[in-house]
């Protein structure tokens, strides 16, 4: 049996890659390090990072988790900058035993803020970076961000090439240990100064101009959110709460 038989060996790492190609968005996992490239501010204004502030908690009719944007931070002309949910928030946490609730279900509605900024990935292989990714979205709370943001703060205290710098910019270490509320990030400058046009020359084609598009927030009306709020507690009384806080005007429609 001399024949050679069909098939290669496998390319976990490579196939890995592929697979997450077409991903958009990058999470660190609990417990491992990253090496990042954060990309240059999207727009004139110079900011790196882009916060979305979210209510999660609702779900839809197919019972489906659903995040709707904050209208305090992201409303805009069609919605207002009124936010029900921030409203029915409040009304929740200072009447949750009138209302049935317990602790859980009376601070569903708590916004979250996620702090997106754009980088690219290094790809490690047999402890050496084999390549970076496409353009991606991370998120980081704001502590985790803020911890990236002192990297910056330092080197523009000392007159250094910025991090994001195109030409004279430089990967971070970004370690992320334990879960949940003890989450906690470590960022750490690698000191090896090379361009972008070099570890991923079509960087420029791929970049992302408009961040808010591709985080791609759900911004719905107040009467949207309401009707988020009536399938999700369907056993309180909506016309009584949203009278109570004041958007009694969402009744009429
Ligand atoms: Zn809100």
């Amino acid at each position: 049996m001399a024949l050679k038989r069909p098939g290669f060996p496998t390319n976990v790492e490579g196939q890995g890659q592929l697979l997450r190609g077409d991903t958009k968005f990058f999470s660190i996992a609990p417990d491992s390090t990253e090496l990042l490239r954060f990309l240059p501010a999207p727009k004139e204004d110079g900011f790196m990072w882009y916060p979305a502030t979210n209510h999660y908690g609702v779900v839809s009719q197919d019972k489906k988790k659903v995040a709707l944007a904050c209208l305090h931070k992201h409303g805009n002309a069609e919605t207002g900058k009124k936010c029900l949910m921030c409203a029915v928030d409040s009304y929740f946490q200072d009447n949750a035993e009138e209302l049935g609730l317990d602790e859980e279900a009376a601070s569903r509605l708590r916004p979250t803020t996620r702090h997106y900024a754009q980088i690219i990935r290094a790809t490690v292989v047999d402890g050496k970076v084999s390549g970076w990714s496409r353009p991606m979205l991370t998120q980081f709370s704001a502590t985790a961000a803020a911890d990236v943001q002192t990297i910056f703060d330092s080197q523009r205290r000392f007159g250094q090439p910025l991090a994001n710098d195109i030409d004279q910019g430089q990967g971070i270490l970004v370690t992320r240990t334990g879960q949940g509320f003890k989450t906690k990030y470590k960022a750490e400058r690698t000191g090896e100064i090379v361009s972008l046009d070099i570890i991923r020359p079509t960087w420029a084609d791929e970049f992302m101009t408009d961040l808010y598009k591709e985080i791609g927030l759900n911004v719905a009306t107040p009467a949207q959110q309401l009707a988020y709020l009536r399938i999700t507690f369907p056993a309180l009384d909506w016309e009584e709460i949203v009278t109570a806080v004041g958007f009694e005007e969402l009744l009429a429609e």
